[in-house]
């Protein structure tokens, strides 16, 4: 039986900056190990397979599914689908470590719902929908077609911050980080 530990969930619309503060927890907090969940969109950028994703196919994600492999799953968008292995969580808690993911909304309030006091949910929150679009559209990593899916469903996901534990607002970037240090020491201290 692999020991509990502690789970950290950073969550939010696409385009609110969620990858950009974990990734620098993940500089700061040598106690923090990432959460590498499994999706089945094509890699983007420099992203490379075992490190910021599992990149599978779709075959290969619904067998994952039909073995009961994950812990949460969602069809983020429409076709493509995102989950979080338990075999990820054992592995980071085997290190000793505290688990920290990258998740939307959905995702992250059903970590919370399973592993309650030992996980802390955080929503970011952007400083308004406009300037979401502009980060999305500035990021320069979806097409027109992926950019509208994505409005569309962050319009929607910014009503769900009062079910986090903490609304993290990311207006300044260099702010929110500090915040999040913060937070995130706290937690696991
Ligand atoms: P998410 O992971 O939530 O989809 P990202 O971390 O990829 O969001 O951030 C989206 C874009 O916005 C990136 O280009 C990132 O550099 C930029 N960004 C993040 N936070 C801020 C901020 N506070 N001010 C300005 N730009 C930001
Ligand atoms: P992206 O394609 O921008 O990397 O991610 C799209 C959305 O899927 C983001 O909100 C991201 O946080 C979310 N996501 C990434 N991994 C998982 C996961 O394992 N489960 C769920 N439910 N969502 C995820």
């Amino acid at each position: 039986m692999t020991k509990e530990g502690k789970l950290i969930i950073f969550s939010a619309p696409s385009g609110a900056g969620k990858t950009t503060i974990v990734q620098h927890l993940l500089t700061k907090i040598p106690e923090l190990e990432f959460s590498i969940s499994a999706t089945t969109r094509k890699a983007r950028g420099d992203e490379k397979d075992g490190k910021d994703y599992y990149f599978i196919t779709k075959e290969e994600f619904l067998h994952l599914i039909a073995k009961k492999h994950f812990v949460e799953f969602e069809e983020v968008y429409s076709g493509t689908f995102y989950g979080t292995l338990r075999t990820e969580i054992e592995r980071i808690w085997e290190l000793g470590k505290t688990v920290i993911f990258d998740i939307d909304v959905e995702g992250g309030l059903h970590l919370k719902r399973k592993y309650g006091k030992s996980a802390l949910a955080i929503f970011v929150q952007p400083p308004s929908l406009e300037v979401l679009k502009e980060r999305l559209t500035g990021r320069g990593t979806d097409s027109e077609e992926k950019l509208q899916e994505r409005f569309a469903k962050a319009e929607k996901e910014l009503n769900y911050a009062p079910r986090f534990d903490i609304i993290l607002k990311n207006h300044d970037l260099q702010t929110a980080c500090v915040e999040a240090e913060q937070l995130v020491g706290n937690f696991i201290a």
